[in-house]
């Protein structure tokens, strides 16, 4: 192994979800649904494959019908216009696009600003593209994971090429507010930024939150590469369909990258999802009433077992500090929480460069089956209430 990867090991959600599946607990460490999207898009699927659409090679950007659903999905739900031919690309999920697109913008030395704790592929993909990481570390104040607007711009520098944003962010459960957003982008357009954007989360926002691109903030369109998944809006993580929009110069710039990692995404899934993205608003509605119910129940559940439970606002997951159990060292916990509890959770310590700062945080999902949440709910409570 190369000294850019040695670093990182094993991805932490295989190491839990192995955990998980060794001990027999119930797994609310790697954020994925255990019920799958709806059926009638799995059909959309089958009826692609039976119908030979996107069985060969689909086009390098991605199928048609599947740009055109996406540029008319970033048109009806944010006023953002995108030409499906030169400022759309479908991508092997949102991790290629992040992978494409810090292996296509970045010369070797160039700094990335990125909000830590952070999905742990950036800190890989910004060394394999041969970048530096600066992360500036989201505290918790009032309940919340927030954003120190001085502590950002602190962290820009002569060599910072881009700042690597994630809104609703993972783990925490923040979603970026209107003020910390337009914070960013004046900080991008004062120093002449990229922004790289990780929306996946964009259509799980609860309560009075509400998920800003921030591409539609002033000066930003030219400058921004926003990323999505249909993983996480559609419930459907294994088929790895993600994308990019954005300028056709940055556009182009990820498209040189992603031709040579996988060329295409593969042909059917592609078909179904454009379908998906075409669902009416009370898909969307629903499954965010859904998730916000799951929330709540597993939020409750923590709270009563003795955690500290952050506010999550957006993504799959809930942050929790576990000083209030008299633990401090959320890797430790995580390791004997499966003994203990028989429950499987991703210490936060895993996102940060500044461990220390994550120490006693601990995530958990909460995208499962009501019953399976009722259940670790309970083993919570009896562990440690
Ligand atoms: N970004 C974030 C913030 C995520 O949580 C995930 C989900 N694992 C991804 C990117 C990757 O998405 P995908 O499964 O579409 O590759
Ligand atoms: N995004 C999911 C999480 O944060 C899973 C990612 C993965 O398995 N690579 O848990």
């Amino acid at each position: 192994l190369n000294r850019r990867l040695a670093e990182f090991g094993t991805t932490i959600f295989a190491e839990m979800s192995a955990l998980a599946l060794r001990t027999g607990s119930i797994n609310l460490g790697q954020g994925f649904p255990d019920t799958d999207g709806p059926e009638e898009i799995r059909e959309a699927a089958v009826r692609a494959l039976r119908d030979g659409r996107g069985n060969q090679y689909p086009p390098g950007p991605g199928v048609p019908e599947l740009r055109a659903a996406i540029t008319a999905h970033q048109l009806r739900r944010y006023g953002l216009t995108f030409d499906p031919d030169t400022e759309v690309l479908v991508t092997a999920g949102a991790t290629e696009a992040i992978a494409a697109a810090l292996l296509g913008l970045l010369e070797p030395g160039d700094e990335v600003v990125a909000l830590e704790p952070y999905y742990d592929s950036y800190a890989a993909c910004v060394a394999m593209a041969g970048g530096r990481r600066v992360p500036v570390t989201l505290r918790p104040h009032e309940g919340r994971f927030r954003l120190d607007l001085d502590e950002l711009r602190a962290a820009v520098t002569d060599r910072t090429r881009l700042l690597l944003i994630n809104t609703p962010h993972n783990p925490t459960g923040t979603v970026l507010t209107r003020a910390e957003l337009t914070a960013i982008a004046e900080l991008a357009v004062e120093r002449d930024l990229l922004v790289v954007t990780d929306e996946v989360y964009e259509h799980l926002v609860f309560d009075d939150a509400e998920h800003l691109p921030l591409a539609t903030f002033p000066g930003m369109r030219d400058r921004t590469v926003t990323i999505g998944s249909a993983g996480k809006t559609f419930s459907f993580t294994g088929w790895k369909v993600g994308w990019v929009t954005g300028t056709a110069e940055l556009v182009t710039a990820v498209r040189s990258a992603k031709q040579f990692l996988t060329y295409v995404s593969s042909g059917p899934f592609q078909y179904a999802v454009a379908e998906a993205l075409a669902l009416p608003d009370t898909y969307f509605e629903e499954f965010r009433a859904g998730m916000r119910a799951k929330r709540d129940l597993l939020a409750t559940g923590l709270t009563e077992a003795g955690f500290e439970v952050f506010r999550s606002a957006g993504t799959y997951f809930i942050t929790t500090d576990i000083r209030p159990l008299r633990e401090s060292d959320g890797f430790a916990f995580c390791r004997s929480l499966p003994e203990r509890a028989g429950v499987v959770a991703i210490p936060n310590a895993v996102f940060y460069d500044h461990r220390e700062a994550g120490a006693p945080f601990v995530r958990f999902a909460f995208c499962k089956r009501t019953e399976v949440l009722t259940d670790a709910a309970e083993r919570l409570r009896k562990a440690f209430a």
